[in-house]
């Protein structure tokens, strides 16, 4: 059986399901519980902005999903508050859960976010991902964690770094104390770009030396169907984008210490046997999870 366990995460496989955790968080467990789940179903979707239409089964499977996750690292499912994801820049505090005994899955009317973040136990603040970047954020000191889905949309808007303002900002975080986790989504070698986008990062991160972001594939030969016995080859270039190493070097400019961003340096497309990928599903493509709590 594939394992995932590097020198930052560990993958634990009990008999109900697999996941990893980030060693650096574990060295605060007595305070902060966490979890990336790996090939657990937790895709459903509440919004009807653009989203599919969550199904009752669908839904039936994402909280059975959570239940398992959740007793495996003896939190409480209840606890739940999950991210109404759009690939904004929206963070939001939480302070408050609405459904008592069950999660708060972000119902439409409570609007969109893509970063959570609370001082306060008993919030298990969750987040999901098909190759999107997932962001576990902890402050051990001011005991304050955080949420955020950093899609190439959410990169392109710095979602990462306002995450860290808005700790320092609310909560009085020091940006030398934050840890942030990153756990598996796409990487350089499978976030292939069409000119429009890297048109996007280019002009966004003019700060950043674009060499250290970006590979150039040049004269990548692709088919265009013109009639039904024609077919035309072009020559189409492709752009190779490392959104993680972005976010990386955003947080370094904001004031996180290096050895403070732990990277679990796995790719969503090239381990799609265990990891969800939108790439390698397609329409029907399922999520995976990240839950982090104080406790
Ligand atoms: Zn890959």
């Amino acid at each position: 059986m594939k394992d995932l366990s590097n020198e930052n995460v560990i993958h634990i496989k009990d008999e109900k399901l697999e996941y990893l955790q980030f060693r650096k968080l574990l060295e605060y467990k007595d305070v902060v519980s966490h979890a990336y789940a790996l090939g657990l179903d937790v895709g459903f979707k509440t919004t009807t902005i653009n989203q599919k239409p969550a199904t009752l089964e669908r839904l039936e499977l994402a909280k059975n999903s959570y239940k398992k996750l959740c007793s495996s690292i003896e939190s409480d499912y209840a606890h739940i508050v999950q991210a109404n994801q759009s690939h904004t820049d929206i963070i939001k505090i939480v302070d408050a859960k609405i459904n008592k005994d069950e999660p708060d899955f972000s119902l439409a009317e409570e609007g969109i976010e893509d970063g959570l973040i609370t001082n306060k136990k008993n919030f298990m603040l969750a987040t999901t991902n098909a190759d999107c970047i997932l962001l576990l954020f902890f402050d051990p000191v001011k005991k304050v964690i955080a949420n955020t889905h950093s899609g190439w949309r959410g990169t392109l808007q710095r979602i990462s770094v306002k995450t860290v303002q808005k700790m320092i900002k609310e909560f009085g975080c020091h940006t030398q104390d934050i840890i942030c986790c990153i756990c598996p989504s796409i990487r350089k070698c499978h976030f292939e770009v069409d000119k429009d986008v890297k048109d996007m990062f280019q002009n966004e991160f003019c700060d950043i030396e674009e060499n250290k972001f970006m590979d150039i594939q040049e004269n990548k030969e692709k088919t265009i169907h013109i009639t039904d016995f024609i077919e035309e080859k072009i020559e189409n270039t492709k752009w190779n984008i490392d959104t993680v190493l972005i976010n990386k070097i955003l947080l370094q400019k904001e004031g996180l210490k290096p050895e403070n961003i732990v990277d679990s340096g796995i790719c969503s497309v090239c381990n799609s046997d265990i990891v969800h990928s939108y790439r390698m599903e397609k329409k029907n493509y399922n999520t995976e999870t990240a839950i982090i709590e104080l406790k």
